[in-house]
């Protein structure tokens, strides 16, 4: 199932996306309907009816933009090598981490697919794309084994970790860098884990202005999913409906020599084979 929380006439509602049109499985807050669905409280059945998908304003796909996002930093070789290589990361002293990079992305930065990314809140005009798989987990988890990690993962969806390169830098904690207002498009929907196969086979491409900046597989990863699954839960309960950004590939503007940063025009878009593409204007 494809999975959209949606705005039509004004209204939340959530749905499951079929070809060009969305069954509607809930109006009303979207949030608590994704977390009930999740929970398995709600059937994806649906009320009967259908809209157009061009009719419905995406919303990020998420339980409740008061949560946090979890994030992998550095979890793809080429991308710590490019990214050590910057000089941007203050705090790292090895290319390639030899424990998970563990950071958080305000829940407040979310926005849908369509929406604008409004690079001009950036006063150090820095801004990064950063093209990644998220996980959407499926239930309480604490201390759960590498073995049973796929038994805990509801869905995938999209994030583009959009990132002031500067303010990650100037504050060496990322979380400011990362959570600009605006900085966190998710989506455009979540497909349930049933409808994936096997994870590492998905491809990831992000596209600036039709360019492809970064083309990786999720098997690429360094820690892989049920890794970090593993490592979280070790330590942490993880909720229904929580989110794990799992790292993005090589690519990234500060990879290049002069950086390419984003401007005012530019177009993102992050597409994940089996999910589909999160397309962001910058503003
Ligand atoms: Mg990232």
């Amino acid at each position: 199932m494809k999975i959209a929380a949606f705005e039509l006439d004004g209204r939340q509602a959530l749905g499951r996306v079929e070809g060009d049109e969305v069954v509607i499985l809930r109006e009303g807050n979207a949030g608590e309907a994704l977390l009930s669905l999740i929970e398995g409280k709600e059937s994806g059945d649906g009320n009967g009816k259908r809209v157009s998908l061009s009719a419905v304003k995406l919303l990020p796909p998420t339980v409740s933009r008061r949560s946090a996002v979890i994030c992998v930093g550095k979890n793809y070789q080429a991308h710590a090598k490019e990214f050590f290589g910057s000089g941007f990361d203050s705090s790292a002293k090895e290319e390639v981490p030899s424990e998970a990079v563990i950071f958080a992305k305000a829940g407040s930065c979310l926005v849908g697919e369509g929406d604008d990314v409004r690079a001009s809140l950036d006063p150090t005009a820095t801004v990064d794309y950063e093209g990644e798989l998220a996980i959407v987990i499926g239930k309480t988890a604490n201390r759960v084994s590498k073995e049973n990690a796929f038994d805990v993962i509801f869905g995938y969806t999209i994030c583009n970790d959009v990132t002031s390169r500067e303010l990650q830098k100037r504050h060496n904690q990322w979380l400011v860098g990362k959570s600009l207002d605006t900085f966190g498009p998710l989506g455009p929907w979540i497909v349930t884990a049933d409808e994936i196969g096997d994870v590492g086979e998905l491809e990831l491409v992000t596209r600036i202005n039709g360019e492809v900046r970064q083309q990786a597989r999720v098997a690429d990863l360094i820690f892989d999913i049920p890794t970090l699954i593993e490592t979280l839960t070790a330590t942490m309960t993880l909720q229904a409906g929580d989110i794990i950004a799992t790292g993005t590939p090589a690519g990234v503007g500060i990879g290049f020599q002069p950086p390419k940063y984003l401007k005012p025009g530019d177009r993102m878009e992050v597409s994940i084979s089996g999910i589909g593409t999160l397309t962001n204007p910058v503003v």
